[in-house]
């Protein structure tokens, strides 16, 4: 065993497509015009200022039927942290003194979370919706949790850690029926599973240009009409008086671009994700000892297997991992190397020292079974390795 993977040393897997995942050459192709000759500034009249307004136009229209929505109610933002930041703040600053009642799920991401928290110096009520131990919402938790105080709903369509979808359609029902306004962070799922705001019945939609090939730093928000928005920039009158700034041209042309070739391959790889995913969890959890699944078997991001290794401290396992050559990770990248036990395992009712032992891989469109089988083997080595040095804890 050891031999092999002396072998196989140099071989490098990257199983961390959660955290971002490679630009796709045709989209750096979409966007090198935008980044050479095309460089108007898409609020200038002149013929420079029209042709970046046209490339920001034809990629409103792709996000917009991609998710069902009208191109006017696309605004296009630096990242899906400040797509969510605009969602929950924005949204909430528009609240009536009477209505400052916020619920957010337990397990969002810290860009809902630390907005929704932001808010409590100014007179606001955040609460947060339990999960079970699959990390899933019931609806009738956040149909319980409403008051007539209630402003704004915040639930994720997959959690970024764990995979786990989310009931949103059922939520959003209930959001319509109180008038309460409804934001879903789809920044793990867009691209990978159907993300249509119409179906869903939400008001607010957070989706992110990097998790889908497309380049950092560009997002969306879908803003359904009349929903009330208070901007978080302020300067211009960009993106219909939402988000004032220069538009990022070659991002957003990029986002679109990959938009649609995630749609365009979305039937094929879908499939093909989950099979690979349930293929990997069934031999992870044959091969290593003590290995459990974390999140929904079925509900969940086919993208996603999530595992505790008991008695296996998280950051030395992944040190080994990537050692061996495999990019893995324990929760949210942003929140790598910080200390803190991730807030989604502690939310599903796992300990601290449980909540250290999360590993974390996800799957992408370059992954084979090959390569997943080269991480059961090395993950069955480390963990045994690792296990020999520090007594199994129960
Ligand atoms: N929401 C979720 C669920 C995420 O996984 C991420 C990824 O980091 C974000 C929001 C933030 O997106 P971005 O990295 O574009 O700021």
């Amino acid at each position: 065993m050891g031999e092999r993977i002396q072998h196989h040393a140099m071989r490098t897997v990257y199983l961390d497509h959660a955290a971002t995942t490679p630009l796709d050459p045709r989209v750096r192709k979409a966007m090198e015009p935008y980044l050479k000759s095309e460089y108007g500034n898409p609020s200038s009249l002149h013929r420079w200022g029209r042709n970046a307004r046209m490339a920001i136009d034809a990629a409103r229209e792709t996000l917009a039927a991609a998710l069902h929505a009208d191109p006017a109610e696309i605004c296009f933002v630096s990242s899906g942290t400040e797509s969510c930041n605009l969602a929950i703040i924005g949204c909430a600053l528009k609240a009536p003194p009477h209505r400052r009642h916020i619920l957010v799920s337990a397990i969002e991401h810290h860009c809902v979370l630390h907005a929704a928290e932001w808010l409590i110096p100014f007179g606001y009520e955040v609460e947060l919706i339990p999960v079970d131990g699959y990390g899933q919402v019931d609806p009738d938790a956040v149909r319980e949790r409403i008051r007539d105080d209630t402003w704004l709903v915040s639930v994720m369509h997959a959690n970024n850690e764990i995979g786990t979808l989310q009931p949103v359609e059922a939520i959003a029902a209930i959001c319509r029926e109180r008038g309460v306004w409804f934001h879903v962070d789809a920044v793990q799922t867009f691209g990978v599973l159907p993300v249509d705001v119409e179906a869903m019945g939400c008001d607010l939609l957070s989706v992110s240009a990097h998790k889908i090939y497309g380049p950092k730093g560009v997002g969306a928000l879908y803003v359904r009409a009349r929903t009330p928005l208070q901007p978080l920039m302020v300067g211009g009158g960009q993106e219909r008086d939402r988000r004032a700034g220069t538009e990022h041209v070659a991002g957003i042309v990029g986002f679109a671009e990959a938009v649609r070739i995630a749609e365009a391959v979305r039937a094929v790889e879908a499939p093909r994700l989950t099979q690979l995913r349930d293929q990997f969890i069934q031999a992870v959890l044959e091969t290593v000892p003590e290995a459990t699944l974390t999140g929904h078997p079925t509900e969940r991001l086919p993208t996603n297997a999530h595992f505790r290794f008991a008695g296996v401290p998280s950051d030395s396992l992944l040190i080994a991992l990537d050692r061996a050559g495999i990019g893995a990770s324990s929760g949210a990248a942003c929140s790598a190397g910080s200390l803190e036990p991730s807030h989604v395992l502690l939310a599903l009712g796992w300990d601290e020292h449980a909540a250290q032992q999360g590993v974390r891989f996800t799957l992408g469109r370059a992954t084979t079974w090959e390569d997943l089988q080269y991480g059961v083997e090395v993950l069955a080595h480390e963990v045994a390795r690792i296990r020999g040095k520090a007594p199994v804890t129960p």
